[in-house]
């Protein structure tokens, strides 16, 4: 089994967390340790449906703590166990693929060709492979966050705050190693029509401001596109999509890590029972199920767009109150 690694810097800080419950999951397939060195979450703040900052404290949650995640972290050592378990690394940027089932050739952007009989596309949004075998994609939005990493002076709250504005909302979050995220979701036309002025967006909002501490201000964000989107088609004969390559999920849900882990862990292991026994994988259970948390967390979403009363004409809010399918 070949693992492609593209070296470069990926795409950066989303300052991601995992709610609780999802730790001992995601431990459950790479093994104890996977999640050493990451910051401990101690609860959330939501000032959502109302002005109020409102703190929930996981101590109260029966599934216990969250984690405030160093993404580079957790990714090199995510590789690691799959070094651990037997697999090849091989280091480049997967370019066209061509040959079918049983017979594939990857052509890498270095020039070099990996030749495979299954290929399993985790290469994020752009689902690189995935796109060219015909997985099709369909967006719920065009959302897009506006998102920035800064040295950390905000408030000592151990965990992640949001702020929901007209436009869209905010989050902040602390990260290991003293950095902080703060970001704006919104979706892009809102982007595109209004001022596009960092400080004075965040000079609008109630909290976070004073949450992300003065460093926000001098910040300089980056706009990376956060749509929720699944792929038309999530496998195929001699290959399929895992991650964000299949789906990608609201990041008011902290969905999209564990999720990837876990329906990719799980495709991972059907396909590689399948190459043992000379078989074709059967995928279709896998990607039933993958639709079925896709479509509950849209639901999720739209229950939060609807708690959400004070601007119920904003495009942002309307739109999402209204929509209940991806
Ligand atoms: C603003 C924001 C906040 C979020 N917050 C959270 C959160 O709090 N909790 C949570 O669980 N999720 C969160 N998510 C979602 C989470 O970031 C993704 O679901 C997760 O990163 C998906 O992992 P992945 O490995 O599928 O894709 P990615 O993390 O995108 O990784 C894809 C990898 O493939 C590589 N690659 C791309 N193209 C090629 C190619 N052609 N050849 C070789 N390699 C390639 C990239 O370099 C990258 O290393 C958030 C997302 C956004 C946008």
């Amino acid at each position: 089994m070949i693992l492609l690694h593209d070296p470069r810097p990926g795409h950066g800080w989303a300052g991601e967390s995992l709610p609780p419950g999802l730790a001992d999951l995601v431990a459950a397939v790479f093994g104890p340790g996977i999640l050493d060195g990451h910051l401990p979450a101690f609860g959330t703040r939501a000032a959502w449906g109302g002005e109020a900052l409102e703190e929930t404290d996981f101590l109260t949650n029966p599934l216990g703590g969250g984690l405030l995640l160093d993404r580079n972290r957790f990714d090199a050592a995510a590789r690691a166990a799959a070094l651990a378990a037997g697999v090849r690394l091989a280091e480049g940027r997967a370019g066209t693929i061509s040959g079918a089932e049983g017979s594939w050739r990857l052509a890498l952007a270095d020039g070099a060709e990996i030749a495979a009989r299954f290929v399993i596309d985790s290469t994020g949004r752009p689902a690189a492979v995935a796109r060219q075998l015909g997985a099709g994609r369909a967006a719920a939005d065009r959302q897009v966050a506006i998102v920035a990493a800064f040295a950390d002076a905000g408030d000592a709250f151990r965990g992640t705050s949001i702020e929901a504005v007209e436009q869209g909302w905010w989050y902040t979050t602390p990260l290991p190693g003293g950095r902080r995220v703060l970001a704006f979701l919104t979706d892009a036309d809102l982007w595109q029509a209004r001022t596009r002025d960092w400080a004075v967006l965040l000079g609008e909002t109630r909290h976070m401001a004073r949450c992300a501490g003065p460093a926000a201000l001098a910040a300089n964000p980056r706009v990376s596109p956060a749509e929720t989107a699944s792929a038309r088609l999530l496998h195929g004969p001699g290959w399929l999509a895992a991650g964000d390559a299949a789906m990608t999920f609201d990041p008011l849900s902290s969905q999209g890590i564990a999720a990837a882990v876990l329906m990719g862990s799980r495709a991972g292991a059907a396909v590689a029972d399948a190459l043992r026994d000379g078989s074709a994988p059967d995928l279709a259970p896998w990607a039933e199920d993958y639709r079925t948390l896709g479509a509950e967390t849209m639901d999720l979403r739209t229950y939060y767009a609807r708690l959400e009363r004070r601007w119920p004409d904003a495009p942002f809010w309307a739109r999402r109150a209204a929509q209940r399918k991806a």
